[in-house]
């Protein structure tokens, strides 16, 4: 699972994020990475991100869990104003296991996470060893990505 935020306090939002994955229904947060600060992708004039990544043990299916996810969402305010926008509180489904998925409105492994390093480089710290189907391992994939676009937060601001 993947979390950002940039705006509305994103250091909370994201911890807000780990809570109300922990609260789903059949769901129990395994691990959780540190938090790292990005700069945006695609649309630049706004402010930096904060990410994460999480593992969780879940019994909801991949939809369920991604309709769970979008309510979430819902719940921290997050306004879709266009692609790439400043978003409160952002979650992606990365890796469901070994399973691959091509659905219209879902697709894991996620599309975009290879080179992504807000994603390999928080994944990488939590779960190295996990495989993506067709691709290889984290700890592997994650040396391709640019590791120094993203900054790993030593002590969270208050
Ligand atoms: P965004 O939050 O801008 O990345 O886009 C969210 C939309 O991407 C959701 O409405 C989903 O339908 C779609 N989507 C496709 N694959 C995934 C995935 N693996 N995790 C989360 N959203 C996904």
């Amino acid at each position: 699972m993947a979390l950002g935020a940039n705006i509305d306090d994103p250091v909370q939002q994201i911890s807000a994020g780990f809570a109300a994955l922990a609260a789903l229904p059949g769901t129990r947060v395994v691990a959780r990475s540190s938090l790292y600060r990005s700069a945006p992708v695609g649309y630049a004039d706004q402010p930096d991100f904060i990410n994460a990544v999480a593992t969780i043990e879940t019994t909801l299916a991949p939809h369920d869990l991604l309709e769970a996810l979008l309510a979430i969402e819902r719940a921290h305010g997050r306004v879709r104003a266009f692609p790439n926008a400043p978003r409160t509180l952002d979650l992606d489904i990365v890796l469901y296991g070994d399973m691959t998925v091509h659905e219209p409105g879902l697709t894991i492994p996620h599309a975009r996470m290879l080179e992504r390093a807000f994603v390999m480089v928080p994944l990488a710290e939590i779960a190295p060893d996990a495989m993506v189907p067709g691709h290889g391992c984290v700890r592997d994939l994650a040396t391709r990505v640019d590791a120094g676009s993203v900054a790993r937060l030593l002590r969270v601001p208050v």
